[in-house]
């Protein structure tokens, strides 16, 4: 019997292979992927420090106990090298196969990386996984200093969570305001206000363009507005942004965009060969959250177990988690609503509509209590 194998055990990964266990029994599964196949969650992964819980507490399942869970083979630290179309076999690092019915890319987005220079530019760290995790933990002394470029969504969760695990956090970023392009100012001020007043430190319009080893740690360098001071750092965190993985999938003569591209049922350009998760541009949508990739993982699985599916998304605002001053947003689909800003006590309700149709909206503090009356009420991303 042909096997399905699935490359990556992230979120999107092991959560298709759930939902097709659900349907499926019986076809051969393979799970390959380059980390080391514990189960867990990435959103948890800027959490972490104010739950006091390194890599190990993280880590939901073994590989062994994923495996005999899915009745599936997982083959871990084992990076696939290549896609043969022709021969329906993925090529690993080592030389050998493994042949598939079925193909499905569950690959990820892989860290952004700043254009930096200096002595100490390879001790910058990303967290993307578990692994990462485990190494930033590992490299940073109880209450030291960290520097985080970037002030987008992960980069606030980061420095909330950091600060609230009583480490000193400075954070530089290049626009004028905390998560630009999701927030509108009054929203990202207010998160802005609430971090400073937790102890966090703001280089906004101002980029790291240097890190080297100083008497006192590691220095960046900056330039544009704080350019006269160097942010002094027992270790530098990026997080400014966040590329799928579609390399693999270009260098077999798929189609890609900014993610590799897949229609409604998730097939790329090869009927044989689909794509979920962050790696994926689903009909034009890149969405590196998690929302998205539960939707496609259920429907793939139908789709895989022999009854053609379609994706379809309904609303899915993002919850950034700045415990500080959460904030829930779903960002209009269309540009031309009209926006209005109300204060209520504790928050922000900021609404975005056009006529007496709610198009998005972006909520703060106390008023985040009231997304789920405006969920119902917002278009579906993809019907
Ligand atoms: P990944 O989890 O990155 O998995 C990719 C897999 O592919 C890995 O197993 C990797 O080893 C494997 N792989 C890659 N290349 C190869 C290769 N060549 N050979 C073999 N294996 C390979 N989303 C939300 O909705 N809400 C949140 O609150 C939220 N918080 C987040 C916080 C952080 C810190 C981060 C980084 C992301 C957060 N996200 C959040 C985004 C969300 O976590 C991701 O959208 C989701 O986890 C992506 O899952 P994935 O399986 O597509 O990718």
């Amino acid at each position: 019997m042909d096997s399905v194998v699935i490359l990556g055990t992230g979120l999107a990964g092991y959560t298709l292979a759930r939902e097709f266990r659900k349907l499926d029994k019986e076809t051969p599964l393979v799970l390959i992927t380059a980390d080391d196949g514990r189960n867990y969650s990435k959103p948890m992964l800027s959490t972490g420090f104010a739950k006091g819980k390194d890599a190990d507490g993280l880590a939901m399942q073994t590989p062994e106990q994923m495996a005999e869970q899915l009745n599936a083979r997982i083959l871990t630290k084992t990076q696939v090298a290549s896609i043969d179309r022709s021969e329906k076999v993925v090529r690993l690092e080592d030389g050998s196969t493994e042949s598939y019915g079925k193909l499905v890319l569950a690959l990820g987005a892989e860290p952004v990386k700043p254009s930096l220079s200096g002595d100490a530019v390879d001790r910058v760290l990303s967290v993307n996984d578990l692994e990462d995790y485990h190494a930033f933990r590992s490299c940073l002394p109880e209450g030291g200093r960290v520097a985080i470029l970037g002030a987008g969504l992960i980069g606030c969760e980061f420095a909330n969570d950091l600060v609230a695990g009583g480490y000193q956090v400075e954070v530089v970023g290049a626009s004028k305001h905390v998560m630009p392009g999701l927030l509108p100012s009054s929203a990202a001020s207010a998160v802005q206000e609430a971090l400073t007043l937790l102890g966090v430190s703001f280089h906004l319009n101002s980029v790291g363009t240097s890190v080297n080893q100083g008497a006192n740690g590691l220095e960046v360098g900056l330039a544009g507005g704080d350019s006269s001071s160097a942010v002094q750092a027992d270790v530098v965190l990026s997080a400014i942004g966040l590329r799928p993985r579609i390399a693999l999938a270009k260098d077999a003569g798929l189609a890609t965009e900014t993610g590799i591209c897949v229609n409604r049922t998730l097939a790329t350009s090869d009927p044989d060969i689909y794509a979920l998760g962050d790696c994926a541009e689903v009909e034009g949508l890149v969405q590196l959250y998690v929302m998205p990739l539960m939707a496609c993982a259920r429907s793939l699985a139908k789709t895989l177990a022999g009854e053609a599916n379609e994706v379809s998304y309904g609303a899915m605002p993002v919850t950034v988690k700045t415990p500080a001053c959460p904030v829930v947003v779903a960002p209009p689909l269309e540009n031309g609503g009209q926006w209005q800003t109300e204060e209520v006590e504790g928050g922000l309700r900021i609404t975005c509509t056009r006529e007496n149709d709610l198009l998005g909206y972006v909520l703060t503090g106390t008023a985040t209590s009231e997304r789920i009356s405006l969920n119902k009420r917002l278009p579906a991303i993809m019907p």
